[in-house]
């Protein structure tokens, strides 16, 4: 501890949770004491070593949670499909309403037509409503440029958001998204420009955290899914996959293989698949908001996820499309009544394995000395009464790195 326990501030008389494994669901009477905006003590007040700080905050049992974790957006983007949804809803199919000029090639057409501040401007409010709920750490995709430029601008304004507000931005190039238009018919060539082209001059301007693709009959096939994965290892960059979301395609597995962070959606993910990720480490990020949305019926296989032990994450998936949704609380809700999460599982999705599904299990996620001291205070006192209520927002107060 040094210097006799002296921090910067602490937090006194929280109901805590810590997400750290084999630690009590809610400890009583916590404290959280910070220095240098990294924990230096989160526990039971009466266990704590002598703690001095300039500054000490009453939670007045209030509960206190690691700062919330938004481990898979697509906040960045231009246009508007909610018209596209009510068609939908009236029955139109979604291919019909593709080959009218809709779906996502509509988003990539408004986004590559949209300058960089155009493009923050638009995600602000989307930002805005995420950190209204405690978010401290998001993760935001590009996808919708499909070229080096746009792709590029893409990129540039999420950075740009992580300034513009106090919130850990984590950036993932999706090159392999769709194939676009000029390359119809096409995608081995389109993946030689991902590889040889616009991965290795987005990585060189240090605009990517990790490297993401859609391995799916409608995107990219596990081969070419793989080069992808390939030239993102050989620049020493981390891999995540959109996996069996609308039928099983062996994405999970194909996610394993290559150590991915994490594979997301798998409503059609299969018992190979399952163990394959329980072996690599590989996080299940489920994304009830899309499943909800596109009003599916086979819903991933969270008993058999939890059963083999993988990791399970909960995330918004917001984009204009399938998942409008800019609320982390009420995906938790989606993901306890549409899937079976408990509560605590909901809590720990958008805390520690989002930040393991992300590559910052030893930077945030949990309440533990040594992590960065980001927290939500909430105005209640019990986990459910965060997951099982919709609407409400009870936040109090977010705390980013001690700030
Ligand atoms: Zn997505």
């Amino acid at each position: 501890m040094g210097e006799a326990g002296i921090c910067d501030r602490i937090w006194r008389d929280a109901r805590l949770v810590t997400c750290v494994p084999g630690q009590p669901g809610v400890i009583e009477r916590g404290v959280v004491a910070a220095r240098d905006g990294r924990i230096l003590y989160a526990g039971e007040a009466s266990l704590a070593p002598p703690l001095r700080a300039a500054e000490t905050v009453d939670c007045g049992g209030r509960l206190v949670t690691p700062g919330l974790i938004d481990a898979h957006t697509h906040l960045v983007h231009a246009g508007d499909r909610s018209g596209e949804a009510a068609r939908r809803l009236r029955g139109e199919s979604y291919a019909a309403i593709a080959a009218a000029g809709g779906g996502i090639l509509s988003t990539v057409r408004a986004t590559r037509a949209a300058d960089q501040a155009a493009l923050v401007a638009s995600a602000l409010p989307r930002l805005d409503a995420l950190l209204a709920e405690g978010v401290t750490t998001v993760e935001i995709k590009s996808g919708y440029g499909l070229a080096l430029e746009p792709e590029r601008r893409m990129l540039r304004a999420a950075r740009t958001l992580g300034e513009r507000r106090r919130v850990r931005v984590r950036t993932s190039f999706l090159g392999a998204h769709a194939v676009p238009p000029e390359h119809a018919g096409h995608a081995d060539a389109y993946v030689d420009e991902i590889v040889g082209a616009m991965l290795p001059a987005l990585a060189a301007e240090g605009l990517v955290d990790a490297v993401d693709a859609f391995c799916e009959r409608i995107a990219f096939s596990p081969a070419q899914v793989a080069r992808v994965f390939e030239a993102a290892r050989a620049l020493g960059l981390p891999v995540k996959l959109h996996a069996d979301q609308l039928s099983d395609g062996g994405g999970g597995a194909l996610a394993a293989r290559h150590g991915a962070l994490s594979a997301d959606h798998l409503e059609h993910l299969g018992e190979d698949g399952i163990a394959a990720m329980a072996g690599a480490g590989t996080v299940a990020v489920l994304l009830p908001g899309a499943f909800y949305f596109l009003r599916e019926t086979v819903a991933p296989p969270v008993a058999a996820l939890r059963r083999a032990g993988v990791p399970m994450a909960v995330a918004t998936d917001c984009n204009p499309g399938t998942s409008p949704l800019t609320s982390l609380l009420l995906a938790m809700n989606l993901a306890a009544v549409l899937f079976g999460l408990t509560p605590e599982e909901c809590l720990a999705g958008v805390t520690r394995e989002a930040a393991r599904a992300l590559g910052l299990a030893r930077e945030t996620g949990m309440l533990a000395p040594g992590l960065a001291c980001d927290l939500a205070i909430w105005d209640v006192t019990s986990v459910e009464a965060l997951v099982c209520r919709m609407g409400p927002n009870p936040l109090q107060a977010r705390v980013l790195g001690g700030e």
